[in-house]
């Protein structure tokens, strides 16, 4: 039986606790979401039937700023998941300093089997559903999973109509039109290839010596080749659903994405290989960005790339992380590796609420400044804790979130006095002090 995802997102929790100089009250909070929401949406369909779907909206953690994250239309969404990936979005949002909690939110829909005019519909209920949870200062969601800017666009509408004034700063991944920031586009992929170079600094790599395999040419896919491949990085290997080409002199990545983008599919022009042969193949660096669980205790050790940059969310199951790092092999994991989707997201936040519009070059000077300098403090704090990565942007996450929870206070500084204990300040006498 597939083990509860809520329970393996806590396991890992409890194991990078160990490391980390957060309070155990810190701990405590984050194994409990703040706040979760079960919806249910009546929407009249087309054929004039009504239908109940069941949505969920989950505010995990605001201890360092509103919660962020997606909301998935998809017909395996549960609560668990939902509760697991909120969970998640807290320690990606304090893994690179942007200063968001952790939400998430998602409908039993599978919405392909709906015309635009139902998806609207469920789109606009799910916000009336919610809408006491959300807001600029509360929660704030963005696309995921079957999920983009056009639906955005309808929920941003739906909200801003509820309270009376426009709100574009309630909900990001807007199109660019209504409030949406130039770079979302390839955010995500831009974060990681940050992450890459400067590990490649690091290593003093020449990039014409780097061969990167990517599985998975969608969005996340397909802009870190084109970014690695213009900056002369060796992209020899690339796949979709359909299968994948492998050329060990390197693919021309701007015609494959011509290619993709006119005929939907892959150019096959060195070897054709499987998904399966794409992930054991001989390269320096591999980079996941379609699936979850692909790595497993099943092909690990198979596996030959030295580094393993996870663009998709969670490619590496826990077994699997355990066999790559006693292997020697670097997973740059998730929370770090994609976060660059989420903090262009708070850049639209931030440029809807103080009425801004940045340019493209800002975007990107941004990105990469908060991506370059929270890759080196993981990588620094991994060198100190002498774990896995993954265990070291845990450990970093959650001491900023205990630093965060400790500034109100936790029981050090609430309970009740020892009788032996010289008394500390008084607190009228720090008002005094202060005027
Ligand atoms: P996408 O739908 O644009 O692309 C997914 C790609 O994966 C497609 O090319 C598809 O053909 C391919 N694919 C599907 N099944 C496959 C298989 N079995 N083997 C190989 N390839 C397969 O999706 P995306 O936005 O690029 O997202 C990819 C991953 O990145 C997901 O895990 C997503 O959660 C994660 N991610 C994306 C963003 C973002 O901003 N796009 C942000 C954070 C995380």
């Amino acid at each position: 039986m597939r083990q509860d995802i809520f329970s393996t997102a806590l396991a890992r929790l409890d194991l990078a606790a160990e490391h980390s100089s957060a309070h155990s009250e810190t701990i405590e909070r984050l194994r409990h979401p703040m706040q979760m929401l079960d919806v249910s949406i009546p929407v009249r369909m087309d054929d004039g039937t009504e239908r109940i779907f069941t949505g969920y909206r989950c505010r995990y953690d605001d201890t360092r700023g509103p919660a962020k994250g997606g909301i998935r239309f998809h017909p395996g969404v549960t609560a668990s998941e939902v509760k697991a990936l909120a969970f998640w979005m807290t320690l990606k949002c304090a893994t690179v300093g942007i200063p968001f909690g952790g939400g998430k939110g998602g409908v039993i829909v599978d919405p392909r089997e709906l015309s635009l005019a139902e998806l609207e519909r469920l789109s606009r209920g799910y916000i009336r559903a919610v809408v006491g949870a959300i807001g600029p200062a509360t929660d704030v969601p963005a696309p995921d999973v079957y999920t983009n800017a056009r639906i955005m666009a309808w929920m941003m509408d739906e909200y801003s109509r509820i309270v009376g004034r426009r709100s574009p700063d309630v909900i990001t991944g807007k199109p660019v039109s209504l409030g949406g920031s130039l770079g979302r586009d390839d955010a995500t992929a831009r974060g990681g290839y940050h992450c890459l170079k400067r590990l490649a600094e690091r290593r003093g790599w020449n990039p014409a010596d780097v061969t990167i395999a990517v599985q998975g040419f969608g969005n996340a896919g397909s802009h870190l080749a084109r970014l690695a491949s213009a900056d002369g990085f060796r992209v020899v290997a690339i796949s979709d659903s359909r299968g994948g080409t492998y050329e060990p002199m390197g693919l021309d990545v701007p015609a494959q994405i011509r290619h993709k983008r006119s005929t939907g599919r892959i150019d096959v022009h060195g070897q054709a290989i499987s998904n399966e042969e794409l992930l054991e193949l001989e390269v320096d660096v591999l980079v996941p960005a379609a699936l979850e669980s692909v790595i497993t205790d099943q092909n690990a050790r198979r596996v030959r790339a030295d580094v393993i940059l996870e663009l998709a969310n969670g490619p590496v199951t826990p077994e699997a992380d355990r066999i790559l790092h006693a292997a020697g092999r670097l997973v740059i994991p998730d929370i770090l590796a994609n976060a660059g989707g989420v903090t262009v997201s708070y850049f639209e936040w931030t440029q809807n609420r103080a009425g801004l519009a940045w340019t493209l070059d800002e975007v990107h000077q941004r990105l990469e400044a908060i991506m370059g300098s929270q890759f080196d403090a993981v990588h620094e704090r991994m060198d100190q804790v002498h774990t896995d990565m993954r265990t070291a942007c845990y450990v970093h996450a959650l001491n900023r979130l205990g630093e965060a929870h400790e500034a109100t206070g936790t029981v050090a500084d609430f309970a009740p006095p020892r009788a032996d204990a010289k008394s500390a300040a008084q607190p009228q006498e720090v008002c005094a002090s202060t005027g």
